[in-house]
C-alpha cells in the first residue's frame, strides 16, 4: 500500500481536527476569502474574528465596497490597523467594477494585477472559495514547511523564501486544495505553536525534521530585526466652544493615510499661529499629555497640546479639515491614537464640568 504522503496527512488531520466554523469557511466565495485574507495579514484570528461580520454586514459584496466612501470604509476597519489594506482594498474593489465588468478574477495571476493582492493571498483566494490548485505561504505555512524540511536559514536571509516557494509547490496534492491549504494553516495555528509546539498529537510528527533533530525551539530561525523608528509627533488638540474638535485628513503617504488626524505642530509659535487664525478668544492652551505609542515598527513620542477658543462662526468641513464633535470620533475613520487622545480630552472637559 501507498505510503500517505505528506498532504494526505495534511487533508485527512484537517478533515478530522481541523477548523470549520470561521466565518469566512461559510458559505467561502472569492469576496468573502478574499476580505478574511486581507484582514489576516498582520492581525490575529481573535481579533479579526471581532472584526469580519461586521464588515460583510456592511459591505456584503465587491459592488457595495467599490461604491461605499473610503472614509465610510475606514471607519469599519479602525482599530484593525495597517489601514493601506483597507485603501488597497477598495481601489481593488473598483478596478474589478470599473474594468473588469464586477468580477473577480478566479486565478492566481489574474488576483495579482489588483492592488494589495500578492501570490500567497491570491493563492489562498483561489483555493479556498473555488478549490482550484494553488499554493498558500503565509506565515502560518512557512513555520510548518520550515519545521518539517528542516530548514535551518532565517526567513530574511537570501534564498529561504525562494527555497519555501518551491517547497510549498511541491507537496501539493493533486486535489482538495481547500482542505490541504485550510489545513495547513489550521496545523500552524492551532497545533505548531511557535514555542512549545504539539508535536505528540500533530499528523506530521513521524517525518518532521525539527521533531526528529528536537530544534524546534531553534527553528524558525529569528529574522534579524530593526529597532523600531523613533519619531516626534506633537499634536495640537483645537477645540471650539461646541466642544468639536479640528481633524485634517492625512495624504495617502502619511502614517495614518486616508484617516482623520489631529492637526501636527513643529513649534509653539506655529501652535499660536494656527490658533490665531481659528478662533477669535482663546481660552485655554497648555500641554495636556505625553506618552509612547507604538505602530507599524514605529515608536511614537506623542505630544499633546490643547487649545481652546471660541470661533466667530462655527466652520464647514474644507480642504481636508473638519470640525468634529468629541463623542463622534468614534463614528468616523481616525486612528485608535486620536480615539485615545479624544477620550482623555472628554474625561478632562468632563472634570472641569464642561
Ligand atoms: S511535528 Fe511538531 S514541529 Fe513538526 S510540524 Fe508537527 S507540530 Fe510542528
Amino acid at each position: 500500500m501507498k505510503k500517505p504522503s505528506f498532504s494526505d496527512h495534511v487533508i485527512q488531520w484537517q478533515k478530522l481536527k481541523g477548523r470549520k466554523h470561521l466565518p469566512w469557511q461559510q458559505n467561502p466565495n472569492k469576496y468573502r476569502v478574499w476580505v478574511s485574507e486581507i484582514m489576516l495579514q498582520q492581525t490575529q484570528v481573535a481579533t479579526v474574528l471581532k472584526y469580519y461580520n461586521r464588515f460583510i454586514f456592511s459591505f456584503p459584496d465587491v459592488k457595495t465596497l467599490a461604491n461605499e466612501h473610503i472614509d465610510e470604509i475606514l471607519h469599519k476597519w479602525s482599530g484593525l490597523g495597517y489601514y493601506r489594506r483597507a485603501r488597497l482594498m477598495h481601489k481593488a474593489a473598483q478596478m474589478i467594477i470599473n474594468k473588469l465588468n464586477g468580477r473577480i478574477p478566479s486565478t492566481v495571476e489574474g488576483l495579482m494585477e489588483l492592488p494589495g493582492i500578492g501570490r500567497s493571498t491570491a493563492g489562498a483566494i483561489v483555493s479556498l472559495s473555488l478549490n482550484k490548485e494553488a499554493v498558500i505561504l503565509d506565515a502560518n505555512v512557512k513555520k510548518i514547511l520550515i519545521r518539517f524540511f528542516g530548514i535551518k536559514s532565517a526567513l530574511n536571509e537570501k534564498g529561504t523564501e525562494k527555497k519555501l516557494w518551491e517547497l510549498a509547490t511541491a507537496s501539493l496534492p493533486n486535489k482538495e486544495f481547500r482542505h490541504y491549504n485550510q489545513g495547513l494553516m489550521d496545523l500552524g495555528a492551532t497545533i505548531c505553536f511557535k514555542s512549545n509546539p504539539k508535536c505528540e498529537i500533530c499528523p506530521l510528527h513521524s517525518s518532521c525534521r525539527a521533531r526528529i533533530e528536537d530544534i524546534t525551539d531553534i527553528i524558525p530561525k529569528k529574522n534579524k530585526t530593526k529597532p523600531p523608528k523613533k519619531i516626534i509627533l506633537r499634536l495640537t488638540a483645537f477645540i471650539n466652544q461646541k466642544n468639536q474638535i479640528l481633524l485634517e485628513k492625512q495624504k495617502e503617504s502619511q502614517l495614518w493615510g486616508g484617516l482623520w488626524h489631529l492637526p501636527e505642530s513643529k513649534s509653539r509659535t506655529q501652535i499660536l499661529k494656527r490658533s490665531k487664525k481659528l478662533f477669535l478668544t482663546l481660552f485655554v492652551e497648555k500641554e495636556l499629555t505625553s506618552f509612547i505609542y507604538r505602530v507599524s515598527n514605529k515608536e511614537c513620542h506623542v505630544n499633546i497640546t490643547i487649545v481652546k477658543g471660541q470661533q466667530d462662526k462655527l466652520g464647514s468641513p474644507k480642504n481636508g479639515n473638519m470640525w468634529c464633535d468629541l463623542l463622534e470620533i468614534k463614528n468616523i475613520g481616525t486612528s485608535s491614537l486620536v480615539k485615545r487622545i479624544a477620550s482623555k480630552i472628554t474625561s478632562e472637559l468632563l472634570d472641569q464640568g464642561e
